[in-house]
């Protein structure tokens, strides 16, 4: 992931609710960066509930091309679901992943140091495994001999397992400590959360890395204890790595431990393309009301430019997020402040 780019295309999704809202600010957080992101270019894309209500379909096929032949990356919003089951429609979001097979996901959660340059007290990345594990949702039911049986199928797979261990430690060996920590519960689950604690394990010492990740130190926790110490000592964590469903969870207790969910960003990544995603829903209590928080889309737009390789324009996007907060003066209701998505974004524009 190199900025070898002489333009960079990005596609924009806002689908539903705030999306609506935060995904245009973050647009515009990335224009005010200038040289730094050589000509950027926006497309919109529809998906989502509403679009389904208006087409029958949430993800519409040209949506799905024109990611794939004309975008360098792009940014998500977020998905209005259905409060009951509606025939033919499923979440885009989860259709985008598998479409542009985006197996990571990428979540991290960093607290604001009062101080510039005072170490914040939490600071680690979640990478979870987005394919497989028990969202392959193969379940079945029958009648046994006391009463009903439900099962389901939880697939590990090495490839799986080698490509996500690749990219947690790409990212540990590019932060400071070098650290990750591999999630899993084998003891338990000896066959499947053996297979990817094992073959994350090996991933350092695959002959085409030469070594690459050497310097990368290597824990292991069960899940249960890793968020007990998430909630106790969560500085001795880095990089963690986790199975889908671990990672589902593990990333939500992280998120909790730095407060508001209109601060968290993440992105889906695969080999070849990064798709930016606040953290939080579509949010429907507060849907065009201009007091949805815009942090987290313009975060979630520094990270996706620091995986494609522009680290100065993702670093000047964290730094302006960074400065707003702590200067706590211009802030949504979400984090007791009394300012709306305009001033928050005028905020962070100003700091650009
Ligand atoms: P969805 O079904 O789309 O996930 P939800 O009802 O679960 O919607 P979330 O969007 O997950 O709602 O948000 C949970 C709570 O956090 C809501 O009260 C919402 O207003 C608040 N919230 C989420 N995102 C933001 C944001 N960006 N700014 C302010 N408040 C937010
Ligand atoms: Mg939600």
């Amino acid at each position: 992931s190199t900025a070898a780019r002489s333009s960079l295309k990005i596609g924009l999704i806002p689908a539903d609710g705030i999306g609506k809202e935060v995904i245009p600010a973050a647009r515009q957080a990335i224009e005010a960066l200038g040289s730094d992101i050589p000509k950027p270019e926006f497309v919109d894309l529809p998906a989502g509930w509403e679009t389904f209500t208006k087409t029958g379909v949430a993800l519409p096929q040209e949506t799905v091309d024109i990611l794939r032949s004309d975008c360098d990356c792009a940014l998500f919003g977020s998905v209005s679901s259905p409060s009951r089951k509606v025939v033919g429609y499923s979440s885009p979001i989860v259709a985008l992943r598998k479409e542009l097979d985006l197996y990571a996901n990428i979540r991290p959660v960093t607290s604001v140091s009062l101080q510039v340059g005072e170490k914040p007290a939490v600071d680690l990345i979640v990478v979870r495994e987005n394919t497989e594990c028990l969202y392959v949702k193969q379940e079945t039911s029958t009648v046994g001999e006391h009463g009903k049986e439900a099962r389901a199928t939880r697939l590990i797979t090495e490839r799986a397992s080698r490509r996500i261990g690749r990219m947690a430690f790409e990212l540990a060996q590019a932060r400071p400590r070098k650290h990750l920590t591999i999630i899993h519960k084998s003891n338990v689950l000896s066959i499947t959360d053996g297979l990817f604690r094992e073959t994350v394990r090996g991933v350092p010492s695959l002959p085409e890395l030469d070594g690459k990740f050497n310097e990368v130190t290597i824990a292991e926790q069960l899940v249960d204890s890793a968020v007990y110490r998430l909630f106790r000592e969560p500085e001795v964590f880095d990089v963690m790595v986790a199975p889908n469903l671990y990672g589902d969870i593990i990333s939500d207790a992280a998120a909790a431990l730095v407060g508001s969910l209109g601060l968290i960003p993440s992105v889906n990544a695969g080999d070849n393309f990064v798709m930016g995603e606040p953290v939080h829903g579509s949010a429907p209590d507060i849907e065009g009301k201009g007091i949805a928080n815009p942090l987290a889309s313009i975060r979630s737009a520094a990270l996706m430019l620091r995986h494609l390789g522009y680290t100065n324009g993702a670093n000047r996007l964290d730094e302006a997020v960074d400065a707003v907060i702590r200067e706590g003066t211009t802030l949504t209701p979400d984090l007791k402040g009394t300012s709306s998505t305009q001033e928050v974004l005028e905020a962070v524009l100003k700091r650009l």
